[in-house]
């Protein structure tokens, strides 16, 4: 997944800073110089950059902290919030309503993915419920029409489109006109690219756009795109009323930071990102959850939502209140562990949990992880109930580890690497003690 390094290097940067016994002047530049070379190095456009280190000093007057203050935390809360101001342009984009005919224009290069991403928008509305249809008014690329057609047919969604035609606003408003007749409410519009950004481009889709009058137009960018993204998305925007991204590829192993940019250029928010070639590699995109991931933070609301989808409901009152018990033993651990395996991709569920996700589960490294999971378990099962069951670490003294050893017959050391781990995911929910969980979206209380 792009990003995962610049989520890697920030939340480095904030673990050093809360290393650090005393948060000065001095331990905060730093974290925040850190922060800054990450995200330029992931192709953030440098006044976003700049303009976010100023607005966390303005924020974060250590000067006026009152002693007793967690620092650390008013610090990590300022980045989670100027990331989460970057990428949030502050005005929803629109939606479209079941019964109520909107058009919705896709527009951007040549390569973005605007194609395989029309029908994949359409694909997701058609599951939801709407009666989507795709109009081919890319008359510029040969190809264009068939592709539309393949895809289209695939998910049973009715296509219009021409192979003699070559004026791409006639084409657009007659497929336009003969959907609103089909009482179709979801009526998408893919227009032409280019291999760059040229006039000719942004006539033809000015001239699209004037005539069809879309509800919305949506700018489809790849994600590899780097530092070029500010100056490409506000070209269309000037050309274009663009009113939200979609960043494609985002499976692959560009930088990403792009897309930020981006939405700073249109100031329009992105709504999907694509995640791979096929139909349903295609998510809704939410600004707080990725960036708590991005911070290492853990994304809370997909946790909620998966506890709420795989533990037994009678079992998720318990195990949230044990969670903000903050004891975490070795039961709790074997439960989670159980709890990983039957959620399914076990990737997605990893990167959710709070302090499982990077040690534990490298990325592209899931199998293994997974194996790793299953052999922890093994040694467990060897254990007392007395041993599972407390919060002291010093009960797992040196006869006990050569007993488990050898009832789960496993050398030693697994036994041991199995105990840092457990230590380590302790501290970690340790620290969650005595907090509420927090609602959907919310990251106060971290
Ligand atoms: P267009 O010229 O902008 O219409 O681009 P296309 O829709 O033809 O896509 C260009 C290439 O990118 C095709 O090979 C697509 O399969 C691929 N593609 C589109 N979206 C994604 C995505 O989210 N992930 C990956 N891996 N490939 C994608």
């Amino acid at each position: 997944m792009v990003l995962a390094q610049l989520g890697g290097s920030i939340s480095r940067a904030l673990q050093q800073m809360s290393n650090a016994t005393i948060i000065d002047e001095k331990v905060l530049n730093d974290c925040l110089n850190e922060i800054t070379r990450a995200l330029l190095q992931s192709d953030v456009q440098f006044k976003l950059v700049r303009d976010m280190q100023t607005n966390i000093k303005k924020i974060v007057n250590l000067d006026d902290l009152a002693a007793g203050h967690n620092k650390r935390k008013i610090i990590q809360q300022a980045v989670f919030n100027e990331l989460c101001k970057i990428l949030d342009p502050g005005k929803p984009a629109f939606t479209p309503k079941k019964g109520k005919t909107s058009v919705v224009m896709f527009v951007g290069l040549q390569g973005s993915g605007k194609t395989t991403t029309c029908t994949k928008y359409a694909y997701y509305h058609q599951k939801k419920g709407y009666k989507p249809a795709l109009v081919c008014a890319d008359t510029f690329r040969a190809g264009a029409f068939d592709q539309l057609k393949q895809n289209a047919t695939k998910a049973k969604i009715p296509f219009y489109g021409s192979y003699t035609e070559s004026d791409p606003v006639r084409i657009a408003v007659e497929g336009v006109e003969r959907f609103k007749k089909e009482n179709c409410d979801l009526i998408i519009v893919d227009t032409s690219g280019r291999h760059k950004q040229e006039a000719a481009l942004f006539e033809e889709m000015r001239q699209v756009s004037e005539a069809t009058k879309p509800d919305l137009v949506l700018f489809v960018m790849d994600s590899s795109i780097g530092q070029a993204a500010f100056d490409q998305a506000q070209a269309f925007k000037q050309s274009v009323p663009v009113g939200a991204v979609i960043v494609t590829k985002m499976d692959g192993h560009a930088k990403g930071g792009g897309a930020l940019s981006a939405v700073a250029a249109t100031k329009s928010p992105v709504i999907f990102i694509g995640t791979g070639e096929h139909m349903d590699e295609f998510e809704i995109f939410d600004v707080k959850p990725f960036v708590s991931r991005l911070l290492g933070m853990g994304d809370w609301s997909g946790f909620m939502d998966k506890i709420q989808e795989v533990v037994p409901m009678d079992q998720q009152p318990e195990l949230l209140q044990k969670l903000s018990e903050g004891n975490f033993t070795l039961r709790i651990m074997y439960e989670q562990f159980q709890n990983i395996l039957k959620m399914g991709p076990i990737g997605q569920v990893f990167s959710m949990l709070p302090g499982f996700s990077q040690e534990l589960m490298p990325k592209g490294r899931e199998k293994e992880s997974q194996t790793k999971i299953k052999r922890y378990m093994t040694m467990m099962d060897s254990m007392t109930n007395e041993e599972l069951d407390s919060t002291n670490p010093k009960l797992m003294n040196e006869s006990r580890i050569i007993r488990i050893a050898r009832g789960c017959g496993r050398p030693i050391r697994d036994v041991m690497e199995m105990l840092e781990e457990y230590k380590r995911l302790a501290k970690i929910w340790s620290k969650m003690k005595g907090l509420k969980i927090p609602k959907k979206g919310d990251m106060s209380a971290l």
